[in-house]
């Protein structure tokens, strides 16, 4: 690991100011994602600012009656909340169904949306990786692309986006909240958080670089039956081939995201439209721009099926 300096910080303007005045810092929180990279030196930021002392680690309603979600509530605490389990369940499944209890014990609201990519290449710093060196190559393009994403993806880069959370909340239509350097705030829709890999797949969300995540808000709980299917070559501990995050109400429309299709959690409103008329036709719109590799064409039909296994059980 490179040498690097610290600081721990008491107030989100020391945090952000901390950043806009040591370029290429980083924040940590769990470091259950960044310390691994730092000890492969694929990250090597100069500066760390820890930021498990400010006060971002509290639940609270929202005047509109939804919920407010400090950047800093860790997975295992936001999973047990009771009122996530009644009105918010597919997020407190899609929590349970990532990591181990150990890493969700440490893991952050904020950590998990930005935690990066699992390509086995992007860890492997003997081999080319356009994510981790711009122009190096893409060797899972033509190499052993089984986990990697399917839509969305570019010539540079197929990286799928490894976090359950995120799927659940981008179903639940989740919005970020951030603070910068100059004490702007700004609040994005989860649907445009993330980058599309395009020619620059090192840049994988629209934050700026001494931005901050302050909090997730969750809109008025919908009703309806909240399932979170994960798919993955283990019981546990394994990132997903394929996870379906639906809400489904009772005449059988909905909303659904996948998971482990693409560089974030894919959902289209337009396409939930055909959600009363099956699996098959909800799949076949939502992947109708798949590209996939030939290791992992089957995440399609994996799809569909993960889909109506979610459809069936929300009317049994
Ligand atoms: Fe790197 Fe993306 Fe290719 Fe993986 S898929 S090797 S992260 S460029």
């Amino acid at each position: 690991m490179k040498s690097f300096t610290y600081e721990r910080v008491t107030s989100l303007q020391q945090a952000v100011n901390g950043a806009a005045d040591n370029p290429g810092a980083r924040f940590i929180a769990g470091g259950t994602n960044l310390l691994d990279l730092m000890k492969l030196e694929i990250e090597a930021p100069q500066h760390l600012i820890d930021v498990n002392g400010l006060a971002l680690d509290k639940i609270t309603a929202t005047e509109d009656g939804g919920l407010r979600i400090g950047a800093m509530v860790r997975n295992t605490d936001l999973a047990a909340v009771p009122l996530v389990r009644r009105d918010y369940a597919v997020l407190s499944k899609a929590l349970l169904a990532g990591a181990s209890g150990q890493l969700r014990n440490k893991a952050t609201t904020a950590g998990n949306l930005l935690q990066r990519t699992r390509c086995p290449y992007f860890y492997d710093t003997h081999q080319p990786c356009n994510k981790r060196r711009p122009g190096a190559g893409c060797p899972a393009i033509g190499g052993a692309s089984r986990q990697h994403a399917i839509i969305g993806i570019s010539d540079a880069c197929i990286a799928s986006h490894p976090s359950d959370m995120a799927v659940a909340m981008r179903v639940l239509g989740a919005k970020v909240e951030t603070l910068n350097a100059d004490g702007q705030v700004r609040t994005i829709d989860i649907a445009d958080l993330y980058s599309a890999p395009g020619d620059t797949p090192h840049i994988e969300n629209i934050l700026g670089a001494a931005e901050l995540i302050t909090a997730v808000t969750l809109p008025k709980p919908v009703g309806g039956k909240h399932i979170y299917y994960k798919v993955r070559d283990r019981a546990s501990y394994a990132f997903a081939l394929v996870s379906v995050a639906a809400i489904v109400l009772p005449d059988q429309t909905g909303q659904l995201a996948l998971g482990g299709v693409a560089y974030k959690p894919w959902r289209s409103e337009e396409d939930e439209a055909y959600l009363p008329d099956g699996a098959k036709a909800v799949a076949a719109h939502l992947l109708a721009d798949a590209n996939p590799t030939t290791q992992n064409a089957f995440k399609i039909k994996l799809a569909e099926r993960t889909i109506g296994l979610a459809l069936s059980s929300a009317s049994s």
